[in-house]
């Protein structure tokens, strides 16, 4: 009787704890809750059990007495951050994604084994952002780069997916080398298994890709690639970026082509326009970029230095080679306006770690870029929150400020909707209800040891 009496206290308490479990209330704010509706002034956000369990106007909600209040009055709270386009295992240091705001990352193409290692690191109780993961990029022939898996032709796509499917991935990804037969196996496969599919692809049109019903298309260069006309000698490699975009013109069929295909499937487009910019921008272009809100440590600086990242690097490029990039920056801007202006989703994205390209901030800068190229910081902002979100098809978790959501989200000093650069001012950040040390994160930061990643094959 006594050990029933027992059983029962602690089943008892096991029940008061789950109820009680401290709250913590965001007073006062004005919140932008990533859905694109007004914001919400003199709000408040109610957190428990690492979501978001009530979101409104002060006057209607009640907030529990035992609440921990967090004063908002006079600063704006927004979603966590997502980045749509990043390589984790190339991270020197993935905390710095939540120093920066970005609760989230869109993984596409790290290797299983990173991605079981950064779960071990989170359990233990690091801050990482939440990672959702496209396995590794699908290739067809010959991978080709180290980061991608091939496939021989459409027979073999559904014993590959099966394959990706058991390692846990969220979608998948296209690669360069797939052809219309494959790109177009590797959909049909990846729908039936309820999974999105991106692409950067090559040796299949965009427009192709989008009338065969994919998900999302990454770099706005590879979208260019439609649209211009490469001379007789193209040079290879980084610089093949930067080469016949004189000849792409917006009023002509095939832009119509490509935008109206683009529209008129849903494509979601993940311009990643920072990687279009800041490693030509080299070191004075990363400084104008980040300022003195995101200084670039040592540690990362010698990472980038490695001779691995010569292929996304300006070594050997001409006067001549150089003079093509304002052309070049034209064009980029100008095709992410006019998809923007046809009401093709623009979602945000960074290919970070590529040179000059920092975890966090380079979204940030990403956003900026967006906004420059037309889009309202409203709609920036859309783009690496509740759009992301839905581009992901985790909607009911992250990307917005709603009941049943994890409750990731940060706490601003400006409002970034007067001016997108406004994100940088960050007071405190979110990540499940629990505020991150940010000067923590800071000092791993800072203290970056570029031989803690590996780059190249495993
Ligand atoms: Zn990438």
């Amino acid at each position: 009787m006594m050990l029933g009496i027992l059983a029962a206290a602690v089943c008892l308490s096991g029940l008061q704890l789950a109820e009680s479990e401290p709250s913590v209330a965001i007073v006062g704010a004005t919140i932008i809750d990533g859905t694109g509706r007004p914001p919400i002034s003199d709000a408040v956000a109610v957190m428990r059990g690492g979501r978001f369990v009530a979101v409104g106007k002060r006057s209607r909600i009640k907030i529990p007495a035992d609440a921990r209040r967090v004063d908002g009055r006079g600063k704006w709270l927004v979603p966590g951050l997502i980045d749509m386009h990043v390589h984790i295992d190339e991270v020197l240091t993935p905390g710095t994604f939540v120093l920066y705001g970005v609760t989230s990352v869109r993984d596409v193409g790290s290797n299983v084994a990173t991605m079981q290692a950064l779960r071990d690191r989170a359990a233990k109780g690091e801050v990482l952002p939440r990672r959702f993961w496209m396995g590794r990029n699908i290739d067809e022939g010959v991978p080709s780069w180290w980061g991608a898996v091939a496939v021989k032709g459409p027979k073999e796509v559904p014993a590959l997916l099966d394959a990706m499917q058991r390692e846990g991935v969220d979608g998948v990804k296209l690669y360069v080398r797939a052809k219309p037969d494959v790109t177009r196996a590797v959909i049909l496969e990846a729908h039936r298994r309820r999974l999105p599919v991106t692409a950067h692809l090559s040796n299949t049109l965009p427009s192709t890709a989008a009338e065969m019903g994919i998900d999302n298309l990454e770099h706005i260069t590879t979208l260019l690639d439609e649209l211009r006309t490469l001379p007789g000698h193209t040079p290879d490699g980084y610089l093949k970026t930067f080469v016949g975009l004189e000849s792409v013109n917006f009023r002509g069929a095939k832009t119509e082509h490509l935008v109206r295909s683009l529209a008129r499937h849903h494509v979601a487009v993940t311009p990643t326009l920072t990687v279009a910019v800041l490693p030509v921008g080299g070191e004075a272009g990363a400084v104008a970029t980040y300022g003195d809100w995101a200084t670039v440590p040592s540690g990362w600086r010698k990472f980038w230095a490695d001779p691995y990242w010569d292929f996304i690097a300006t070594k050997g490029w001409t006067p001549e080679d150089y003079n093509r990039i304002p052309t070049a920056r034209a064009k980029f801007f100008g095709l992410v306006q006019q998809l923007n202006r046809a009401g093709v989703q623009i979602i945000a994205g960074t290919d970070t770690p590529a040179p000059w390209v920092l975890p966090g901030a380079g979204l940030l800068a990403e956003l900026q870029l967006l906004v420059e190229a037309g889009l309202t910081p409203s709609d920036a902002l859309r783009a690496a929150t509740g759009r992301a979100a839905d581009v992901l098809r985790k909607g009911a978790s992250v990307g917005t400020i709603r009941p049943g959501r994890f409750a990731d989200c940060l706490l601003l000093d400006a409002n970034p909707l007067e001016d997108i650069r406004n994100l940088r001012h960050i007071r405190s950040v979110f990540l499940g209800g629990t505020e991150a040390d940010r000067g923590t994160l800071d000092s791993a930061f800072q203290n970056a040891d570029p031989k803690s990643v590996k780059t190249g094959p495993p």
